[in-house]
């Protein structure tokens, strides 16, 4: 994949809290950690024109979005997330509307409307909205969600699936996901983790630096920081290997530490990584509540 070229690039401050002190704590880019508020950013990063266009490459043959040729292939998505859905409705009823942000092809949409919520999809990537709507049935916006139509207090859930990370204004994000939640409304979703075992042991060669897509880099702590500053309580907030993908991070741990007693074992170890916090992605649970 190329970049779009010079000229559609800028240079922004923290997207969080606006200060401009900062300090790089990544060379493969230009990433930074705000001296104000500890967020950790892309600070220049391609202009929000430029990046529109980037995405209407995203659903592509061979990557992860690609859309499904059969229903069997719908069915068996694993972007329909059972997982993480079945963790949602330990803090939800399933009703209402279920509003998901960069929803992608509409799966895990797909998912919850047999569950008994309505589902609303938003979607930058023109290719995926139309299957969400004319395969799936599901109503998909092709904006971003800043611009998108949402009325307030109108949603049971909104979830951010490995989507938090790419927005470029992510502060005036949260207000809006707050302002357009019902009063207990619960926002969900996934964010890679910036203080993440292979982040650390890899640094510029961690895949999750994707300097293409991820604007912000979260750590359970400023995660949850940011949220509560934002409205919501934390109802539950963990890291797991998830997506990045439990094989590689084995790897590296063997690598690491290439014996062990007989009593333990790597599973054990990749474990205690993600109690302790250290895990490839974090999964957060917040209910709005005030
Ligand atoms: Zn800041």
């Amino acid at each position: 994949m190329t970049l779009p070229q010079t000229g559609m690039t800028e240079t922004v401050a923290c997207p969080y809290c606006g200060s401009k002190s900062a300090v790089p704590v990544r060379s493969a880019a230009d990433i930074v950690q705000c001296l104000q508020c500890g967020t950790v950013y892309l600070r220049t990063r391609l202009t929000d024109k430029a990046l529109y266009q980037l995405y209407q490459n995203y659903a592509h043959e061979g990557s992860h979005m690609q859309l499904p040729t059969t229903q069997e292939e719908v069915e068996q998505s694993g972007l329909r997330r059972t997982a993480f859905v079945e963790e949602v409705l330990e803090f939800v009823e399933p009703a209402g509307l279920w509003l998901d942000i960069g929803c992608g092809w509409g799966a895990m949409l797909d998912q919850v409307r047999g569950r008994g919520f309505t589902p609303r999809g938003i979607e930058l990537t023109r290719s995926c909205v139309d299957f969400a709507a004319m395969a799936l049935g599901i109503p998909v916006s092709n904006s971003d969600f800043l611009e998108s139509r949402v009325q307030q207090r109108s949603c049971a859930v909104i979830s951010m699936v490995h989507v938090l990370e790419h927005l470029t204004h992510p502060a005036q994000s949260l207000r809006k996901v707050h302002a357009s939640l019902i009063d207990g409304g619960l926002f969900c979703g996934i964010v890679p983790n910036f203080d993440s075992l292979c982040s650390e042991l890899l640094q510029d060669g961690w895949a999750w630096l994707d300097p293409h897509y991820h604007y912000v880099h979260y750590t359970p702590k400023t995660l949850k920081a940011r949220l509560e500053e934002a409205g919501f309580a934390i109802e539950r907030l963990y890291t797991a290997t998830g997506d990045y993908g439990e094989e590689i991070v084995l790897g590296y741990i063997q690598s690491v530490a290439p014996e062990l007693p007989p009593s333990v074992s790597y599973a054990d170890l990749l474990g205690a990584v993600e109690a302790d916090g250290r895990g490839e992605e974090i999964r957060f649970f917040a209910r709005k509540i005030d």
